[in-house]
């Protein structure tokens, strides 16, 4: 039986996933490897706290033996020496091994995160599949430049790999962020030492198992399970490291890019946080509107950095709109993400659980009224019930911070000059939503809003060529895309002199 919200979703003992943690050790050098500390953490299933298995913890020893690998695949090993369309054909070969292993994947994900293990299987993975298709495709499209000099000069500019990435990456889409960071970096001729996040180690190291498989030399790619202040630290500052990819909180996105510029100043690409603007105009199907807001904001649990997280509702619809976004989410299907038909699992940890409740009861406290929600869900596992503030104002903490869970919050306004305004007050720039039937009105808010992306008429469309960063402090660079390319390429200018030419 499905779980509405109302009812306790999460008290039923839960679905044992049809996948076995085979690896749990760190890979360095084409091998799985205990930490040099002989330490381990458990990753726990967010449906119960249960440990799922215990991993080994990489610290600074590790990341630097994972370094001097990459290093030496870059420098000597096979890697550079290969050519392009070898490159490209090892990542082919792994995207079919991914779709062979779609299922697996997708368990292992759910398990380890939360998240439906519908959205796993038929969205994320393939997706995954599907960039590295797209970043082979670059592999042997990759070639510099032959510019004019005002001189007799022939002048070449070589677009050159990075060298070593370091790559850091988040817990809410772990096997997405592994594809968007090492996707280009590999297409690019790089190598590459990432770090999971502590919470999510399991998918990455499965799923670089497959990539070597594939034909992947050894030490071109390292993971490394670990800590942030730990081995995140100690990629960030790594001398031997050329470039540093990190997604994750603002905070801790300042503290690589301080890191980065102490130690080695190496180059640095940030995908931070959001405060999303969903902006609903009132010449808006209501129902329509309702249910992209309701998808906007709820997608992975709320657990995304473009979350849609303010909604912007025009006075002449709002009223109607509250009404139904309220029933919208007490229709939403709570409870064990491996059960068919659920929508939504529960949070990552009990930290981010509490930070969760924290801040409903901020909303609460500072006025806004809760229309539904507010609680958690069940007595076990981190589920929250699907809340929705309106009368939420611009200055509230929930309208500031990112919340990172199942609440909506709902503004009112009346004109369009003054949403732009209130949209773009925030301290983000990652995304926004427009929604509305007039050409003028949209395409006057997709210049206005200061975010990289806009996303008209529909919400979360994440193709492998769309480029996807952030303005302001939401991050520094672009992912997916020809744009993300460039973290992954030096360019060097080779000028030569030209001799007795016929003509110049
Ligand atoms: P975080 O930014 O601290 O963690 C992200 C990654 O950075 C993890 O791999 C972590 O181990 C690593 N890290 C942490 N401290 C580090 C350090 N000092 N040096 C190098 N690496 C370090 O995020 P979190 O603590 O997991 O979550 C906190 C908040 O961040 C969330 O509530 C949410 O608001 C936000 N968040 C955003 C995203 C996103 O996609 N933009 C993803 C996860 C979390």
């Amino acid at each position: 039986v499905l779980q509405r919200f109302s009812t306790a979703a999460a008290a039923e003992e839960p679905i044992s996933p049809s996948v076995q943690v085979n690896h749990t050790q760190l890979l360095i050098d084409g091998k799985f490897v205990e930490s040099a500390s002989g330490k381990t953490f458990p990753t726990l299933d967010p449906r119960t706290g249960d440990v799922i298995a215990h991993v080994s913890e990489g610290d600074a020893e590790d990341i630097n033996r994972a370094v001097f690998a990459a290093r030496k695949a870059f420098d000597e090993g096979p890697w550079p020496k290969m050519t392009a369309y070898e490159r490209s054909r090892i990542l082919l070969r792994f995207a079919d091994l991914i779709d062979k292993h779609n299922d697996e994947l997708a368990a292992l994900e759910t398990w380890d995160n939360g998240k439906p293990y519908a959205q796993a299987a038929h969205i994320e993975v393939p997706m995954v599949a599907r960039l590295m298709r797209y970043y082979a495709g670059w592999a042997d499209k990759i070639h510099g430049l032959v510019v004019p000099a005002d001189g007799p000069h022939h002048v070449q500019v070589l677009h050159e790999p990075i060298g070593v990435a370091g790559q850091i990456i988040p817990w809410n889409f772990p096997l997405l962020m592994f594809a968007w960071k090492v996707g280009p970096a590999l297409a690019c001729g790089n190598t590459v030492v990432l770090k999971t996040a502590e919470q999510t180690p399991l998918s990455a190291l499965y799923i670089s198992k497959l990539l070597h498989e594939a034909g992947l030399p050894d030490g071109v790619v390292n993971v490394v399970s670990g800590f942030g202040p730990t081995a995140g630290a100690a990629l960030a500052s790594h001398m031997d490291v050329d470039k540093i990819a990190f997604t994750g909180s603002t905070d801790t996105g300042k503290i690589v890019l301080e890191l980065a510029a102490r130690s080695n100043l190496k180059s640095v690409t940030l995908e931070l946080g959001g405060k999303s603007p969903f902006i609903i105009m009132d010449d808006a199907d209501v129902d329509h509107a309702v249910e992209l807001a309701h998808f906007a904001l709820f997608f992975n649990q709320g657990q995304c950095c473009c979350a849609g997280s303010r909604t912007f509702v025009h006075e002449r619809i709002y009223d109607e709109f509250v009404e139904k976004a309220k029933a919208r989410a007490l229709k939403r299907v709570v409870g064990d993400p491996f059960k068919n038909g659920v929508e939504q699992g529960p949070q990552i940890d009990d930290e981010q659980f509490n930070k969760i409740l924290r801040y409903i009861r901020y909303g609460v406290e500072s006025g806004a009224n809760l229309v539904t929600g507010g609680d958690r869900l069940g007595d076990k596992g981190y589920y929250i019930q699907p809340t929705i503030f309106s009368d939420v104002k611009d200055n509230m903490k929930i309208a500031q911070e990112e919340i990172f869970g199942p609440v909506q919050s709902i503004l009112k306004f009346n004109d369009l000059n003054e949403v732009i305004k209130r949209a773009n007050a925030s301290q983000y720039g990652l995304a926004a939503g427009v929604f509305t039937n007039n050409l003028n009105t949209a395409n006057t808010l997709t210049r206005a809003l200061r975010v990289g992306t806009v996303w008209v008429n529909c919400f979360d469309v994440f193709d492998a060529a769309i480029p996807f960063g952030g303005y302001k402090q939401s991050g520094i660079g672009r992912e997916k895309g020809i744009d993300s390319l460039k973290n992954y390429l030096q360019i060097k200018a080779v000028v030569t002199p030209i001799k007795n030419a016929a003509w110049l």
